[in-house]
């Protein structure tokens, strides 16, 4: 059944080109997040942190890239010194510029603008069944101690005319992820990118992941993962949907 669903939006987004009837002009407003919202929804608005509105956030430019590499890489240098290595050893005398590149790399978030991804990928539709893309890899960063978070996304909505070209679902979550993160701000972040971009009648997102830094460190539990989740509208209100969602993505 879902996969059935998966085909006939991937039909939508194939026709992307010709029939473009959903641009995304950067205005929609969140049901239940202000005044004059849809009738009866309860405000579930997510903390003012994450509502920095991502149309409005700032991007780092491939010059910029470019222009930070020398002293990203100079800061290696130090580390490397710091730790009681030396840098001038034969191994490491590219590791810096390595690192500094890798770094910048597992940041890329920081270079791109969801508003980017949505436009013209937003398309009007009367599907009312649940969407639900599952099992997306996702690699970010620990901003507490700049090591790997890696896991899996799980996203479902429900529409309310507006459908998202399935693919860009994947594409928010490695925008999100590919900058320093706390996993609960990333659950919140995609969640409000497609509440903000579609208006769903709700948004569920669970994001199964390992931390690094709770697995080499810390506690050291090999196998221990942590799963946050963002429910918002009909995801949060009505535990059928919720349980619906829960199922589908586990199954
Ligand atoms: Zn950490």
């Amino acid at each position: 059944m879902e996969r059935s669903k998966q085909k006939q939006m991937n039909q939508n987004e194939n026709e992307a080109d010709s029939a473009i009837n959903g641009k995304f002009d950067g205005r929609v407003k969140i049901p239940g997040w202000s005044a004059g919202g849809a009738a009866g929804t309860p405000s579930t608005a997510p903390s003012s942190s994450v509502m920095e509105s991502w149309r409005e956030e700032r991007t780092r430019s491939l010059e910029d890239n470019e222009m930070s590499l020398p002293s990203i890489a100079a800061a290696y240098t130090t580390i490397l010194r710091g730790l009681g290595e030396d840098p001038q050893r034969q191994g490491l005398l590219k590791t810096p510029w390595r690192a500094a590149t890798a770094m910048q790399f597992f940041t890329k978030g920081y270079q791109e603008k969801i508003i980017d991804v949505l436009n013209d990928a937003i398309f009007d539709e009367d599907h009312d069944e649940m969407v639900i893309v599952k099992d997306i890899d996702m690699f970010s960063m620990c901003e507490h101690h700049l090591v790997p978070i890696f896991g899996r996304v799980h996203i479902g909505y429900l529409p309310n005319k507006r459908v998202l070209g399935l693919s860009k679902l994947a594409r928010i979550v490695e925008i999100y992820s590919r900058r320093l993160q706390v996993q609960e701000r990333l659950t919140k972040q995609i969640a409000v990118a497609i509440t903000e971009a579609l208006q769903p009648a709700g948004v569920g997102v669970v994001i199964e992941a390992t931390h690094m830094c709770m697995v080499m460190r810390g506690v050291q539990k090999m196998n221990s993962k942590t799963v946050t989740s963002t429910m918002l509208g009909v995801f949060r209100e009505d535990p059928k949907t919720r349980d619906e969602f829960l199922t589908l993505i586990r199954s």
